[in-house]
């Protein structure tokens, strides 16, 4: 074959490959297109996930009808004219490729009308080919509807995750974008529901309440920092709120949302010592700094930058959360959660407090001690069914974890991977018949992101059927006025988000599965916790539960709850025998 030149249809299905990923990558690019334009109401209907159709109207300025067919042109931007310009981009938009690429493996129709013009002007293309031009009476601004997307792209249509995942990747972007134009009004609806909507008022914090609920946005800490070279903006959590990953750390970079896993270091690290190791902040961090000092153009679809002094910008940013963090939490305080938390467990008042509610330990009394205390175990014990050993408890260390005494050697026991295993093997024995379900003085509302409310929705039933009774009270916000009655006292809010929040769900899990997940996410919030002083009442309990587990030796993650130093080995350490 000799050498040509791609067909203009061919190129552009080339670049969609890159561009278009995903229905979300659509809306993504839409949404800058509409706020390039300067609109401040931005509405997104998605039906059947973005495969049917994805429209985005804007009332921003327009496209000249007689532009209408450059405009879906690849290479076609009215953002910039020369190569210079793009060492100063000020807009979202600039390589000129989404419409045509969005075009190539859709069908699109882009209407629009300019102030100055009577009538707007309406194009509609199939695969990249125009199949129709046309005028009509619209209001000012865009209108861009995505049909039947990737419909000769049969591959990528194959590789789409569920509908869940890909309307989460959707609410995950408006919300995104919602967040860096507090000023515009973004709807978004899917299959003729709202379920999300900013007011547009031109406060932050007002938007952030919409994605995350007005109780973590109240909780949220202001970053404000400037040096000669970088503005920083924005909140981020406290050292409280904490997601189990990095999802919801967001940044932006001259109001481009963008990803960096350095920045997501330099975050992490000025949280050092106040949060968990594996547990990661909220952020919604905004960097200014003048666009000759960023190459935007570095990544297909923008999400990524390269900054001209990226340690500075990293010391920057590490500097400026450090600063809100401290800021917000008096030192004394610092000192002492970085020691409670050494172990991830509460402080030691919230300690007490919180030993003396919990009924699932409360309920115990000292004649359901198995083995008394000083008596020794006889040499001749045999092992319990099962292959748990029948353990006689010795104490407890550092608040963390009993140690017992085995008939062979030396047990210590992971106090919260224990009861999670415990909890865990109770729920999934009751799920069958209608377990306990311990109802609430008050009941509780919570309020949860679009993609989590998404979740849980779809979840009740699980829910239902484990004890929980949950009940939508508004978008976004669901009422809770039972929970499982092995919970105990356990926040029912911490409970019910535990079960949904974070869920990564990208396969269809089979039912029996996502049930066994939200059960050991469930348990994993009610066990006991590490750092937390437990009775000598409370740590045989736990031995004789953990014995009569089927699992005893790991918890529902598979974490070990146990480790075994046996005689021998006790012998060869002391060099009592063997080769030493
Ligand atoms: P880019 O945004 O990189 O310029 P696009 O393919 O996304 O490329 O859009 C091509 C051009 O169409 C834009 O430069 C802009 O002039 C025009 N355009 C696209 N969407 C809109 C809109 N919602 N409102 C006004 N103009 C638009
Ligand atoms: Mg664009």
């Amino acid at each position: 074959m000799s050498i040509t030149i791609l067909p203009e249809e061919v190129a552009s299905q080339i670049a969609a490959g890159e561009v278009v990923e995903r229905p979300s990558s659509v809306v993504k690019e839409l949404i800058e297109n509409a706020l390039d334009a300067g609109a401040d109401q931005i509405t997104v209907t998605v039906r059947e996930a973005g495969k049917r159709l994805i429209e985005v109207v804007d009332n921003g300025s327009g496209i000249p009808a007689e532009e209408l067919e450059l405009a879906v042109h690849r290479h076609a931007t009215s953002k910039l004219s020369q190569a210079e310009d793009l060492f100063r981009v000020s807009t979202l938009g600039f390589r000129g490729e989404a419409l045509a690429s969005i075009g190539s493996v859709s069908h699109l129709t882009l209407s629009s009308r300019v102030r100055s013009a009577d009538l707007g002007g309406s194009i509609r293309v199939e695969g990249g080919e125009t199949v129709e031009v046309s005028e009509l009476g619209i209001p000012v601004g865009t209108s861009v509807r995505v049909e039947h997307l990737f419909f000769n792209v049969p591959a990528r249509l194959k590789f789409l995750k569920t509908d869940r995942t890909e309307k989460r990747h959707i609410s995950t972007t408006v919300s995104q974008y919602s967040m860096a134009n507090p000023g515009v009004k973004f709807r978004l609806i899917y299959d003729d529901e709202l379920i999300f909507q900013t007011s547009g008022s031109g406060n932050l914090q007002e938007a952030i309440a919409v994605v995350h609920g007005l109780s973590k946005a109240k909780q949220m800490i202001r970053v404000v920092y400037e040096d000669d070279k970088i503005r920083i903006g924005g909140y981020i959590s406290p050292p409280g709120l904490t997601r189990s990953n990095r999802g919801e750390m967001l940044y932006y970079v001259n109001q481009r949302p963008v990803q960096d896993p350095a920045l997501s270091k330099a975050v992490t690290q000025a949280y050092h010592t106040l949060i968990m190791k594996g547990r990661y902040p909220i952020t919604i961090l905004f960097l200014e700094l003048p666009p000759e000092d960023v190459d935007v153009n570095v990544h297909p679809t923008k999400a990524e930058v390269r900054f001209d002094d990226k340690g500075e910008v990293f010391r920057a940013v590490g500097r400026a959360v450090r600063r809100a963090l401290l800021a917000h939490t008096p030192v004394s305080e610092v000192s002492n959660l970085s020691g409670a938390n050494l172990w991830g467990g509460p402080t030691p008042d919230n300690r007490a407090v919180r030993r003396d509610v919990d009924p699932a330990w409360g309920m115990l009394d000292d004649s359901q001690q198995r083995v008394p205390f000083g008596q020794s175990v006889d040499s001749g014990q045999i092992a319990a069914p099962l292959g748990t050993p029948v353990l006689r408890l010795i104490g407890q260390v550092a608040a963390t974890y009993l140690i017992a005494e085995g008939p062979d050697g030396l047990y210590l026991i992971d106090q919260h991977a224990a009861h999670e295993r415990i909890l865990f093997e109770k729920m999934m024995a009751n799920r069958d018949s209608r377990p306990p379900s311990q109802a609430l003085l008050d009941s509780v509302v919570v309020e949860f992101s679009p993609a989590s409310a998404d979740l849980l929705k779809e979840n009740l039933p699980i829910l239902a059927g484990l004890g929980f009774e949950v009940e939508e009270f508004g978008p976004g916000s669901y009422v809770v006025r039972a929970v499982p009655g092995l919970m105990g006292e356990t926040s029912p809010e911490g409970l019910l988000r535990a079960a949904v929040e974070d869920l990564e769900v990208d396969e269809t899990p089979l039912e029996g599965k996502m049930e066994e997940k939200i059960i050991a996410r469930v348990c994993k919030q009610a066990a006991v916790k590490a750092g937390q002083v437990l009775s000598p009442s409370e740590q045989e309990k736990l031995l004789q539960d953990l014995e009569s587990c089927q699992s005893p030796r790991t918890c529902p993650h598979g974490r070990p709850t146990m480790i075994h130093l046996s005689v021998d080995l006790l012998e060869r350490k002391f060099g009592r025998t063997g080769p030493m």
